[in-house]
């Protein structure tokens, strides 16, 4: 694969023909996970596309008038003609394809993709999931000098990343962003020799076989199986949400609170994250509607006298939102009021949900034992009803589902597993 500078992107890809230009910085996690997906498929589909890479640091101007706001970038041409999608941060192998085919004539994606060998590899233990506890049980494992490999259909670092600030992670006496955190478990973890598989199509699980199907050709197969794999915020399931997710409406304040700035903002719910995350979000927007179910909110004491002392945050206790609206540049946001059974109407920019969460098991949940609110039954060791396969992390039934208790989680089953394995 070639690497060009600024001076030669008029001859190499404006003039090149067909071309996909990878922009990559030095130190960057998702430019690493990158790289293999890359160099694949510059193999696979090198010889109808120009496959070429730009160090996007020395190369800013260009960078910028491209519109290249971070790495690693990909953007495709055709004839010197910028075509589809630009793509950015955890890049899906499948997302790349998707793109390299739209540049080519059907038959000719029938014969590439007819090229593409199934691949076999093997491990002690496959994690999947790179959360807190995943990250954590695989640098147990590493350290035991068990083969581990930790699978993750996004980036490493789970809900950590995303989370504006964490304050309770013991060992920092300062709150520690959230990015900065998982950012330095991780590496902990890949530095000792942990192999990454990330931002990755999962395709198929067989928790029973212990075989993982990633990106539809590459089979992984090991002894045994971590599921790391979470929790996904629950949606609200009323009209107008699907519509206009990602489009006004969020479920993650550190990925678009920024948006809003001067903004007026409607949150909905009352627990732990919607009263924490509004006191974020009201370092950007000018006025934020708090819409709760019940008559008080859930949330811990010292989050509520915050919140109940910040001039921009109104309070709408004993409403539920029955939809959502785009009219212009604003959301309706239509509100029950519980007791009168009236409907109002709230116009804002913008709305936030925080409802609680749901298990990320869609891909096994067959056989496993579950609690009654899906979440996954382990023993003391962490393992499941299944032979040799285990769960850590936010994941499994239990109380209190925070950092701490994945990393906990994590601990016990590598030390179990290493135990085991020995
Ligand atoms: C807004 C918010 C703020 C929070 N603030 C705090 C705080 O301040 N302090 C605190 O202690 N806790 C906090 N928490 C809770 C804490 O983030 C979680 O308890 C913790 O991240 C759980 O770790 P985990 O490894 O179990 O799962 P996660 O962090 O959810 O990671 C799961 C990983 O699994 C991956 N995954 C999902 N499905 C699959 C699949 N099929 N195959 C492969 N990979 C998959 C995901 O991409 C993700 O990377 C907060 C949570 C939220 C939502």
């Amino acid at each position: 694969m070639k690497e060009i500078s600024s001076e030669e992107f008029e001859k190499e890809v404006i003039k090149g023909g067909k071309v996909v230009l990878d922009f990559y910085s030095t130190e960057c996690p998702p430019c690493e996970a990158l790289a293999p997906k890359f160099e694949g498929l510059a193999k696979l589909y090198g010889n109808d596309i120009k496959f070429v890479k730009m160090f996007r640091q020395q190369n800013k101007p260009l960078a910028e008038k491209l519109g290249i706001k971070s790495s690693p970038t990909l953007v495709f041409f055709d004839n010197g003609v910028q075509q589809g999608e630009i793509l950015s941060g955890g890049i899906k192998r499948s997302d790349i394809i998707r793109q390299l085919d739209a540049l080519l004539p059907e038959a000719r994606v029938k014969e590439i993709k007819a090229l593409i060998k199934p691949s076999i590899s093997e491990f002690d233990v496959i994690i999947l999931g790179a959360g807190p506890g995943g990250l954590t049980a695989g640098l147990y494992l590493c350290q035991a000098k068990i083969n581990t490999v930790l699978i993750d259909i996004a980036l490493p670092g789970g809900h950590v990343s995303t989370t504006h600030e964490v304050s309770n992670y013991p060992g920092f006496i300062d709150p520690q962003p959230g990015y900065l955190l998982s950012h330095n478990m991780s590496e902990q973890t890949k530095l000792c020799g942990t192999v990454y598989k990330v931002a990755v199509d999962v395709t198929n699980i067989d928790l029973e076989k212990k075989e993982v199907v990633i990106d539809e050709f590459e089979t992984v197969k090991a002894k045994k199986i971590i599921i790391a794999t979470g929790t996904s915020p629950n949606l609200m399931g009323i009209p107008g949400e699907k519509e206009l997710k990602g489009k006004g409406i969020s479920y993650c304040a550190t990925c678009d609170a920024k948006y809003y700035g001067d903004k007026e903002v409607v949150i909905i719910g009352g627990g732990n994250s919607a009263v924490e995350e509004a006191d974020f979000i009201s370092k950007f927007a000018s006025k934020i509607t708090m819409v709760h179910q019940f008559d008080s909110f859930t949330a811990n004491k010292q989050a509520q006298e915050k919140l109940f002392a910040n001039p921009k945050i109104s309070t709408l206790f004993e409403h539920e939102p029955r939809s959502f609206v785009r009219e212009g540049n604003t959301i309706i946001t239509e509100v029950e009021d519980l007791k009168t059974k009236n409907i109002k109407k709230i116009k804002s920019d913008g709305v936030f949900v925080f409802i609680g969460m749901k298990p990320n098991i869609d891909l096994f949940r067959e056989k496993l034992t579950l609690d009654n609110w899906g979440y996954i039954k382990t023993d003391e060791d962490m393992r499941t009803n299944l032979d040799g396969v285990y769960a850590v992390g936010d994941v499994i039934s239990k109380k209190y589902r925070q950092i701490t208790t994945a990393v906990a989680d994590g601990t016990i089953a590598a030390i179990a597993i290493a135990k085991e394995i020995e």
